[in-house]
């Protein structure tokens, strides 16, 4: 199932309406996720996550499936201009249609930041703010080995290959912040405690 939730405004003189777009950031496990959803039904955004994506490319084993796969079984980033061609369409599909996007789990390297900088110039818009959920590797460890219990996913069910996911983090995500910081839009937040709570952190971060 293709998971964007968003409602599309179809009525006349709309692309004159600012459109508002977060990143949600942090590793794999952090929440993003769940917190997305919650934050796109509150702010009337469209939530597009690049894994929920390139999961139904997957399982509709698509070329751009197929070629996903090898990378996302063993917890290694899919190459940035398969990642970075699928936003630029949805993009192309929704931008000036919705109030504005949530991006989970994108961008997850330097060129795809700045590709996605390029592509929201595009459409004269801009990320506004970056959302990052701080939550330590063990925790991350607890929580992805539980929810492979129930998700299905071939990558949550390994220590080793989610271990392998949280370097492929650290090494080359985790430095976008400074990215996003030069910019003064990185807010962090802390990641633990109950999903309300981190979401009323979240929302507190949006309005400030
Ligand atoms: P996620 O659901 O965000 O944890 O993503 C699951 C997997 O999909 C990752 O481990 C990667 O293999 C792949 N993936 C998701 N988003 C991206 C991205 N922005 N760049 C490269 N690979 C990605």
């Amino acid at each position: 199932m293709l998971r964007i939730l968003c409602k599309q405004l179809y009525f006349w003189g709309h692309k004159s309406i600012k459109m508002n777009n977060i990143i949600l950031f942090g590793p794999p496990g952090s929440g993003k996720g769940t917190q997305a959803v919650k934050l796109a039904e509150a702010l009337n955004l469209c939530h597009i996550s690049t894994g929920d994506l390139l999961r139904s490319e997957k399982a509709a084993g698509t070329q751009l499936g197929l070629e996903a796969k090898s990378y996302m079984d063993k917890g290694e980033l899919v190459p940035d201009s398969v990642v970075i061609g699928m936003i630029g369409n949805k993009l192309d599909e929704l931008a000036n249609k919705v109030d504005g996007f949530i991006f989970d789990g994108f961008p997850r390297t330097a060129p795809q930041a700045e590709a996605l900088d390029n592509l929201l110039e595009e459409k004269t818009t801009k990320i506004a703010k970056v959302l990052a959920l701080e939550v330590t590797e063990e925790e991350i460890v607890k929580r992805i080995l539980a929810r492979g219990e129930t998700s299905g996913r071939a990558d949550d069910n390994d220590e080793a290959t989610i271990r392998n996911r949280f370097q492929v983090y650290l090494n080359q995500t985790a430095p976008l912040a400074e990215y996003y910081k030069g910019q003064n839009k990185f807010v962090s937040i802390k990641g633990e405690g109950s999903i309300d709570d981190i979401f009323a952190a979240l929302q507190q971060a949006v309005s400030n």
